[in-house]
């Protein structure tokens, strides 16, 4: 049986901004009052699981109990077939150079060399999504977007791995794309309708 929320306050368990802002304009419908992982100064657990959603239940868990709030996380990466999956959950350490900073440029250069001339371009975006509640409860949920790995990247709109990436069904990159379409049809869309409908929107 699915646990509704039910609280006024929910924890994004996020330090990043602009996805706090984003979760937060969402749910707004949903929930007297949001808190940030920044607001509270909870401290980043370390991702040691070796899937999306044991990440993200690992975050929403460590957040719920460290606040003693209903707490929000998500993970998502890109996984391509051919690489068995990579760079998945290591999606933003593949983007890691030398000295610390991020690179996507670098990243795409990499799914392609690791790629080759493997004829299988087919890949996904992936997001889990978990609300967690101090009692350890758990509720899980994951979106997906199929598509095909092209190379050289194109586009200018977006973030990641966004300009190799064409979903199933168009000719475009989600980087070549208006915003507000790949948002509607994203990975991270998918994981919130489902989201919504079994636990917020639920009767
Ligand atoms: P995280 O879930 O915020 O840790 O994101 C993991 C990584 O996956 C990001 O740094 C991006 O590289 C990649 N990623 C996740 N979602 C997207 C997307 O919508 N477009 C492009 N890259 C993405």
């Amino acid at each position: 049986m699915r646990r509704r929320f039910e609280s006024e306050r929910l924890v994004i368990a996020t330090h990043n901004a602009g996805k706090a802002r984003e979760i937060s304009a969402l749910l707004q419908p949903y929930v007297a009052q949001f808190f940030t992982a920044g607001d509270l100064d909870l401290a980043e657990p370390e991702e040691t699981e070796d899937t999306f959603i044991g990440n993200a239940e690992l975050k929403a868990l460590a957040a719920a109990r460290v606040s003693g709030m209903p707490a929000l996380a998500d993970d998502s990466g890109l996984a391509v077939n051919a690489l068995g999956g990579d760079p998945g959950i290591y999606s933003a350490r593949w983007a890691e150079k030398e000295d610390g900073s991020r690179d996507f440029s670098y990243a795409m250069g990499r799914v392609k060399e690791a790629m080759g001339d493997i004829p299988d371009r087919s890949g996904a975006f992936i997001c889990a999504l978990t609300l967690a509640w101090p009692d350890g409860h758990v509720e899980s949920f994951e979106g997906r977007v199929n598509g095909t790995l092209e190379f050289p990247p194109r586009g200018d709109h977006g973030f990641g791995y966004d300009p190799i990436f064409v979903p199933d069904g168009y000719d475009v990159t989600f980087a070549e794309m208006e915003p507000s379409v790949k948002h509607d049809m994203s990975h991270r869309a998918d994981a919130f309708r489902q989201m919504v409908a079994a636990i917020f929107n639920a009767e």
